[in-house]
This record gives C-alpha cells, structure tokens and sequence, in this order.
C-alpha cells in the first residue's frame, strides 16, 4: 500500500516558514511580552542606545534576538546589523533612542529602507506610550498590542 503524498506534506512550520518567506503575511501585532523585554532592554542600557532585531510568526512580533558583540554606543546601536545572519524569521529592527524623542533620525531612515518591513524606536523613559514602529518607509505604523 502506497501512502500517497506523504513525504510531500509539510510540517506547520515549514509552512510558516514558506509563507513568512514570501512576505505575504504583513506585520500587525506584537507581544505585550516582547514590548515589555524590549523596555527592560532599554532602560538597563541607559545611557547608551541598545538594539535588536523583531522576530515575527504569523504577522505577530512574538521575539527578540540580539547580536552577540553587538556595540551599544550612543549612535552606533544599528551599525551591526548589517551582519544579520539570513533568517526569514526577522521581519525588522528595533532600537532605543535615550533623548526621548522617538522619531527616526536621518541614519535610521537610510537603514529602514534596506532592510525589514518594521522597525520600532523607543524612546526614554522607555515606557507603553513612548514608542512607535515604522514601516520601512519611515512611516508611523499601528501594531497591535496582543497577550
Ligand atoms: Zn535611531
């Protein structure tokens, strides 16, 4: 007896993969879990910006990574980066802007328009209204917050 096609399904999440690949799952939500980390990050690096890269599954942000060796400096938080592993998981960026103003700066909108489809700044005092995320675009963009 020949189980028709069975070496041809694929798991969940190779699908997942498939899909968030081809980019056909737009980013609208995120973690209250993750915002929350994401605070925490910014605060313990204060005074120096901090950075990460946003996981998303499923149009939700529901990760955070962070780069080893990644230099924390009052400008230079983006700078690594550009040494992103290809990983079809990581959707964008987010980094801390210690000035409070959240808006991106001249530097952050040539970095969103090469890389990801979102990307959060934070600003002091780092709390659930003193952030934004923008598309890459540099457009302010609504994400939903989701437990
Ligand atoms: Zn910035």
């Amino acid at each position: 007896m020949r189980v028709a096609g069975f070496k041809g399904l694929k798991t969940e999440r190779q699908r997942r993969r498939e899909r968030s690949r081809k980019g056909d799952l737009p980013v609208t939500a995120i973690r209250r879990s993750v915002l929350e980390l994401i605070m925490a990050a910014a605060r313990e690096n204060y005074p120096n910006e901090w950075s990460g890269q946003l996981r998303a599954r499923e149009g939700v942000i529901h990760e955070i990574t962070m780069l080893p060796g990644t230099l924390q400096g009052r400008d230079s938080a983006l700078v690594n980066l550009w040494m992103l592993p290809i990983d079809f998981s990581v959707v964008g960026s987010v980094h801390s802007h210690p000035s409070g103003n959240f808006s991106p700066s001249g530097a952050d909108l040539v970095f969103f328009e090469k890389f990801g489809s979102v990307h959060i700044i934070v600003g002091r005092p780092y709390n659930l209204r003193t952030w934004q995320a923008y598309d890459h675009n540099g457009e302010p963009m609504v994400l939903e917050i989701v437990d």
